[in-house]
């Protein structure tokens, strides 16, 4: 990993703290807020090993010795604390704080990368604050967090804020199809989350690949005459349980099935999600209007509602069925 690498995901973060960095200027304490898997910890690690690391302290090289035992976890002057159960405890602070009294053991420098910050309980928090008021020279303090709306203000006020941003599809998409995951695949797990780790999940199950394949027939069904749509989702539904647990995500995949058909309709090929569909799209652009598409999206935005507010799947997706075919 270096600086440049860590740009791909973080361009912004990564030019503040490695300019900061270079000009000997880093705040001592941060806070990293952004949606899981956009790289804080990537971020952190590689701060910390800079800070360290034998070869190149603007840039670390990930492989003197200093280095490594950061990444092992085994530097005298690198702290990480990460929730123990739901919560980071007090204890765990307090164990930090006389960490943090003692001189640092091999330099001057110490770095403490504290995880899910927002999960401190509020005595972990009060005494957290009080080395955030007076930072001990050398000490700098990281603090992670999914949640920066769940940070107590006062935490908030001595830390600068750096906010990740989301990871974008195509930066997903390339990834995954570097890992060798089929680009039909990776295009459309990475417009469905903007979590990298998800988005390889989603890729590698078979049982995304089953929603995908469910979506695609009932494409063709919703624009045919009779119960055939309506006996697809019963059959699904009751062979497999995890279709049942992903409704969400289907209605997702449809949506962006019914989307590619439009965009396919209208010969917006770059657009195109489903790519590796070519076939299905070419057929079903015929079966659907455009009138259809729009209600069928709306329809669908509207059942992901309706689960959200703990509809009867079952009710949900045979009303969706007879709303799309009626209109
Ligand atoms: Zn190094």
């Amino acid at each position: 990993m270096s600086w440049n690498e860590l740009a791909k995901k973080q361009q912004r973060v990564t030019e503040i703290l490695a300019n900061s960095l270079a000009h000997d200027r880093l705040a001592h304490a941060y806070l990293f807020t952004g949606g899981r898997g956009v790289g804080k910890k990537d971020v952190a690690m590689h701060l910390a090993k800079s800070i360290f690391c034998l070869d190149d302290p603007m840039d670390a090289c990930g492989t003197c010795i200093n280095c490594q035992r950061i990444a092992s976890g085994n530097h005298p002057d690198v702290y990480h604390i990460a929730p123990d159960g739901a919560s980071v405890k007090i204890d765990q602070v307090r164990a930090l704080q006389k960490e943090m009294k003692m001189r640092a053991v091999e330099s001057n420098h110490k770095v403490y990368i504290l995880e899910h910050v927002d999960k401190m309980t509020i005595q972990a928090a009060n005494s957290l604050l009080k080395f955030l008021e007076e930072p001990p020279p050398g000490v700098l303090a990281m603090l992670l967090s999914e949640n920066g709306h769940a940070i107590l203000p006062t935490i908030l006020s001595r830390c600068q804020t750096l906010v990740f941003s989301p990871l974008s599809a195509e930066f997903i998409t390339s990834l995954l199809i570097k890992e060798g995951i089929p680009s039909g695949v990776a295009q459309v797990a990475s417009q469905i989350t903007t979590n990298l780790e998800e988005a390889r999940l989603l890729s590698q199950s078979e049982w995304f690949a089953q929603l995908r394949a469910m979506v695609i027939q009932l494409g063709k069904e919703l624009r045919q005459q009779g119960s055939q749509a309506l006996f697809t989702i019963h059959d699904q539904l009751q062979r497999n349980d995890r279709v049942k647990e992903e409704l969400p995500l289907f209605l997702d995949l449809l949506i962006l099935w019914l989307r590619d058909i439009l965009y396919h309709q209208i010969g917006r090929h770059a657009h195109i999600v489903n790519k590796d569909q070519q076939n299905a799209l070419q057929e079903q652009t015929f079966q659907w209007t455009q009138a259809h598409i729009l209600k069928g999206i709306d329809v669908a935005m509207e059942t992901r509602n309706r689960l959200e507010r703990n509809a009867n799947p079952q009710l949900a997706l045979e009303r969706l069925v007879l709303h799309i075919q009626e209109g």
